[in-house]
């Protein structure tokens, strides 16, 4: 490892003080990852505060990133690598045993089986994408061909219709917007665009411009909200229906825009003007006017902006409401312009997309494979048959699928009947816990690291922070445990390392021309590309950040594509030169780095059908809202007479990156919230114990009344129900796990992705 000192960047007056110094870094507690600074005592976060010089965030940080030491710190990080026994106990083994056992037992399974029955789940959370980077690389010395992680739970649906419409990922400019619209989505919580807090309130202040929200809670964004169409739980896909059907009835489509730049209109107009959108309004409980007005504050507006979230995504009808939402903004002709939605350029794009239409097919369920994933709530029954192309093995990385998935029972026993399971965590998780192996990784704050959610146009933000802290003693970075996996596997060795190790010494240009040369002589050598860098690359970055060097690759990648975009913003050279440059600015960016800057026109640039032009009809999909009308407006049923949101995001939940429960100030329960009207009516109240049964299970819980539900509503926070050790040391479990509630057969017809946010339940008062 190569030695590195903490990045001190500002001293605050008292250099002779370490515990002074503040440092630069980021809050890894959700995807816009803001620059914050630290302080530090010993190995404990003391202090964070908002770092106003960083290009992307400019100061701001929500409550959650004070309290990142609860991550950093938690009692359950790992220090040993675990080997389990027969017994179903864990015994440590030293990182030489362990990674020769763990090659050998992979390889076992790929010989035995091929490579494709091992399943890769995960590589990288909210803040650690290099990870994901390395795992490619072990994937490719497996031959593993199917994976899956937290997107497949999300954000498949919007991915397959971008994929359709655009043929890659778009995203909204809500700092310019006239009119924003949310859907299904709180980012006074769940952020997901920068400096969420302050970008809604410019728009909800500003008299000239709008601030529209479609939920069925009253949630902190719908109360900054000009228009608030509060939906029957389940009903979104009527409201959306009704609302862009009133674009088209009341003559609000931009005719001449859509001739020039679009394809397949009319199969899309017909259908939205046969929408009836009185019956529609009714059937999600929205008034008709309302709903009117806010149709035509769209239809008027300069430009507008929408952006989903996992409120329409885990409920039903939602790959029918992604593609209704995107026919809003492109039949109002707001792409590729300030405000409205855009393409973007990206460093290492998240997803993968195919206009053609043509996913593959996983080979066991027949189900549509989006952007490589396999769709996440098929992977227990993907283990669980006697199917010859099962899944045999298991490599997890980041992940918490025991917990973060549907039907969590279920995947214990998938994981339990495997020939093979390894896990990659930094702390001794649910899905840890039932894993053959598991490799204890350093935590974000002891490697350099960075994200791929590089989503934003014109401006594209990126971070590549460098290490707070020494590794704890006993984890590796995920950069080590990779290279050593791979070249236990076989797949190199010193001989072919210190030739790239000696070019990479004499230059950049060297080093270029000797991998390449190197991968063309043996090509499994460019399929662990990322692994190679590392080793002979890293050796001649930074201290502290060898773990970037794949990150060249990428610029060199991004340089390629971008290259006016990059040089706007400020980097300067010519193909390679420009990618080197575009290298060394994310090494030296402690404030985050502007790497690409664009002009809204260029979104066409970006747009990948093979016409370029934006592709308007989805025939499976129109065919969907032609039948929209005899669907269900709810699931809930006499024995269920509930709507259970399962996974709320709230002030303190960040999925289950934060595990210690001291981390919430309130709440410490996370409480089941339901409307006063119908916890009146069970006789229970605030603080009252009640059960709550799901066709899947039950649970116990206490009480918090709101009004912000509607009647026959409830929720449940997510991150809750994880094992930690208490003052006793025994590991007990705080708040209800939501996934022992759910069935992973409760999910799109299409993307797989769960209705998390719409599970049929009833609540049972528990007596005093
Ligand atoms: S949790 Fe808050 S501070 Fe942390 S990255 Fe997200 S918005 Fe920023």
């Amino acid at each position: 490892m190569t030695k590195l000192e903490p990045s001190a960047t500002a001293n605050g007056g008292a250099a002779d003080d370490p515990s002074k110094i503040w440092h630069k870094t980021a809050c890894v507690l959700c995807s816009c990852n803001c620059g914050v600074e630290v302080r530090l005592d010993g190995r404990d976060i003391t202090r964070v505060k908002g770092n106003k010089a960083h290009v992307g965030s400019k100061g701001y940080t929500c409550e959650k990133a004070l309290r990142i030491n609860h991550y950093q710190n938690g009692v359950d990080r790992l220090s040993s690598p675990l080997r389990r026994r027969a017994d179903g106990s864990y015994e440590q083994v030293d990182w030489d045993t362990a990674i020769s056992e763990v090659a050998a037992r992979l390889r076992e399974v790929a010989d035995a089986h091929g490579g494709d029955k091992i399943l890769y789940y995960g590589g990288g959370g909210q803040g650690n994408h290099l990870g994901g980077a390395y795992g490619a690389a072990t994937r490719r010395a497996l031959g593993i061909t199917r994976r899956s992680n937290a997107l497949a739970q999300e954000k498949t649906g919007e991915a397959w219709v971008d994929g359709r419409m655009v043929g890659t990922h778009t995203s909204p400019d809500f700092h310019h917007t006239e009119v924003g619209l949310f859907l299904g989505k709180n980012p006074w919580h769940s952020h997901g665009i920068p400096e969420a807090r302050r970008t809604l309130k410019a728009l909800s202040s500003d008299p000239d411009r709008a601030l529209i929200v479609i939920d069925p809670r009253r949630t902190e964004t719908a109360d900054l909200a000009d228009h608030f169409l509060q939906v029957i739980p389940g009903t979104d896909a009527f409201c959306i229906a009704a609302l862009t059907a009133v674009i088209v009835q009341d003559g609000h489509v931009a005719d001449r825009w859509i001739a020039a730049n679009t394809v397949g209109s009319e199969p899309v107009l017909a259908a939205l003007a046969e929408v009836p959108v009185a019956d529609y309004a009714a059937r999600c409980g929205v008034d008709e006017a309302e709903l009117r007005a806010c149709a035509t504050r769209i239809g008027q507006a300069e430009s507008f902006a929408i952006l989903e979230d996992l409120g329409i995504e885990m409920a039903p009808n939602s790959t029918l409401v992604s593609y209704l939402q995107k026919l809003l903004w492109a039949l109002t002709g707001n792409f590729a312009k300030a405000g409205g939605v855009n393409t973007h350029s990206s460093l290492v794009p998240l997803f993968s997309y195919r206009a053609s239409g043509k996913e593959p097919r996983d080979p066991v369920t027949d189900s549509v494979v989006i952007s490589g994933l396999m769709q996440c709530n098929e992977i227990a029954e993907s283990v669980l048959t006697d199917h010859p192309d099962r899944l045999r093995a298991m490599f997890i990385e980041s992940a918490n699928p025991v917990h973060s998935l549907a039907d969590s029972p279920a995947f214990r026993e998938a994981m339990r009947a495997l020939d093979f399971s390894v896990v990659i965590d930094v702390a001794f998780t649910e899905t840890a816990r039932e894993a053959d192996y598991v490799l204890p990784a350093s935590s974000q704050y002891e490697k350099v690291e960075t994200t791929f959610f590089t989503l934003e146009f014109p401006e594209n933000v990126l971070y590549v922070r460098p290490p707070l802290l020494q590794p704890l003693e006993g984890t590796l970075p995920e950069p080590e445990i990779h290279s050593r996996l791979i070249r236990a596997l076989g797949v190199y060795d010193d001989t072919e390392i210190e030739p790239l190790r000696a070019a990479a010494r004499e230059g950049r240009g060297a080093f270029a021309t000797a991998f390449a040369e190197a991968g063309a002589a043996k090509p499994e050598l460019a399929g662990v590309g990322a692994a190679v860098m590392y080793e002979a690359l890293g050796p001649v970055l930074p201290a502290g950040m060898a773990g970037a060097a794949p990150l060249w690759f990428s610029a060199q990648q991004c340089a390629m594509r971008n290259a006016d975009a990059v040089r706007a913003a400020g980097i300067q050279g010519d193909d390679e030169s420009l990618g080197d440059a575009l290298f060394d600015a994310m090494l030296a960016g402690d404030d985050g780095l502007i790497f690409t800057r664009h002009e809204y026109g260029d979104a066409w640039s970006l747009v990948r059908t093979p016409d370029l032009k934006i592709h308007l009809d989805i025939p499976d999909l129109l065919e969907e809202l032609g039948e929209l009308s005899a669907k269900p407006s709810t699931y809930a049923t006499d024995d269920y007479p509930f709507i259970l949101a399962a996974g709320e995001r709230r002030s303190f939940t960040a999925n289950t990156l934060v595990r210690d429960p001291a981390w919430r100030k309130k709440d410490p329960d996370g409480s089941l919230r339901m409307n006063p009207v119908d916890a009146s009516e069970l006789g229970i109240g605030d603080g009252s114990r009640v059960r709550v049964v799901t066709r899947a299970g039950a649970a116990e819980t206490v009480v918090e009344t709101t009004d912000t539900l509607q009647r026959r509503h409830i929720t449940l926070p997510n991150g809750m129900g994880l094992d930690y050790p208490g003052d006793d040391n025994e590991a007990k479990a705080t708040g209800v796990s939501p996934n022992e509630l759910t069935t992973a057969d409760w999910r799109d017809h299409i993307a797989g992705t769960p209705w998390h946010k719409h599970v049929p339940a009833r609540v049972e008062p528990i007596p005093a």
